[in-house]
């Protein structure tokens, strides 16, 4: 930060409020971790209906615990997701929606190589960052506030149980909850070592490329055949030419395969593409040039599926501003300076971003190796964090 930046921030001396909510966070800590061990045991693959469900009924308990007001939305075949009012209804003001996940990308059983680790300022496990960590300092955020009678907004938890297989089921309740928010705060980890809060993220793409050619016998009518695999690979020259990493657009055909023997004219190519887009504009361009791809070989044919399935989250001025708010109370309570980050990865707050409703992301814990087995988060975050995302539900 800028001495000029913490001139503007200084303002007023931190205020008792904020310094009695971080007071009260600290108390809270080993409540919180000891929730955070029972969460992070309770195993919750995405795949797994039945194992996120029972971590999702641990979290609703805690919620009414808390005196919220529960409702379990069945999602098909994934896990419920769960929304918890808190707070007295007040028609004059819209609630805020702080977003999250209960489901991981860890299978069950993982636990038993990668169990509950305590060593100093770390926690381990799986999920522990990504985000159970995120989900008991929100719980914690809003006990603080009940407890001590502060007047917060009235704030709708939500969780879901699909967020790591891109949320299919439960898309269409972010939004319909979103809509009738002022704003959004996502428990996702923060960015780094630092924590930064993330005001940007990149939209994502899945697109297939299938290219279909004319077979034929490799030795005895070679020129008959028309190759879909030398078809594919010139064209992949094409999708990968449409990345700018400049402007912030990757194209990866990640994935590739075709063809069935090395003495066979190839009939069938196809390859698995993943677009990151930072604008809506640059989504609609690279959709169109993926779908009007052509083949050079004329007796083949080539067809692109799939679809912008997360709009980029914009920085908005409405975004940039409920950052502000946020350094400015981090400042006041005498943290670390926060700071802001954009990056490549979706989460659940490109949804509601999209949507027009002012989204903060990366509020969660602090850490690393999400998704890798040294995922682990660090302690020292867990009781500032928590104080700053109460002091944001003020
Ligand atoms: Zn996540």
């Amino acid at each position: 930060m800028t001495s000029d930046a913490k001139a503007t921030l200084a303002g007023p001396p931190m205020t008792p409020v904020l310094r009695s909510l971080l007071a009260a966070a600290r108390a809270a800590e080993p409540k919180l971790v000891d929730r955070l061990r029972r969460l992070v045991e309770a195993e919750s693959p995405s795949h797994n209906k039945a194992a996120v469900d029972r971590a999702t009924a641990l979290v609703a308990e805690w919620c009414r615990e808390t005196g919220a007001q529960c409702i379990l939305h069945p999602q098909g075949a994934v896990g419920d997701s769960l929304e918890a009012r808190f707070g007295s209804p007040d028609p004059s003001r819209r609630p805020v929606l702080v977003l999250g996940h209960l489901d991981t990308v860890w299978e069950m059983g993982t636990l038993s190589n990668m169990p509950w680790r305590e060593e100093g300022d770390r926690i381990a496990g799986p999920g522990v960052l990504d985000m159970k960590g995120g989900v008991v300092m929100a719980l914690a955020a809003l006990e603080i506030l009940g407890l001590r009678d502060l007047p917060f907004c009235p704030t709708i938890l939500l969780l879901h149980a699909d967020e790591e297989i891109g949320s299919p089921a439960s898309r269409a309740l972010t939004e319909g909850i979103a809509a009738e928010c002022s704003a959004v705060y996502v428990l996702e980890p923060g960015e780094g070592a630092a924590g930064a809060y993330k005001t940007a993220r990149k939209g994502v793409g899945q697109f297939r490329l299938d290219v279909r050619g004319v077979g034929s016998h490799a030795g005895v009518d070679f020129g008959s055949g028309h190759s879909a695999v030398l078809e594919l690979a010139r064209q992949l020259e094409r999708v990968a030419a449409l990345s700018d990493p400049a402007a912030g657009v990757t194209v990866n055909p990640g994935v590739m395969g075709g063809g069935t023997r090395s003495n066979v004219v190839a009939a069938e190519a196809w390859a698995e593409i993943d677009v990151r887009l930072p604008s809506v504009g640059e989504a609609d361009r690279v959709e169109q040039r993926l779908r009007s791809l052509q083949a050079v070989d004329p007796a083949c044919t080539v067809s692109v599926t799939g679809a912008v399935n997360r709009p980029p989250m914009v920085r908005t001025p409405a975004i940039a501003g409920m950052f502000e708010r946020a350094q400015r109370y981090a400042f006041e309570m005498g943290l670390e300076p926060l700071t802001e980050a954009a990056t490549g990865g979706a989460s659940d707050g490109n949804f509601t971003a999209a949507l027009g409703v002012p989204t903060l992301d990366g509020m969660g814990a602090v850490g690393g190796g999400a998704h890798a087995a040294h995922e682990h988060l660090l302690r020292p975050f867990l009781a500032p964090r928590t104080a700053l995302l109460a002091a944001m539900l003020l």
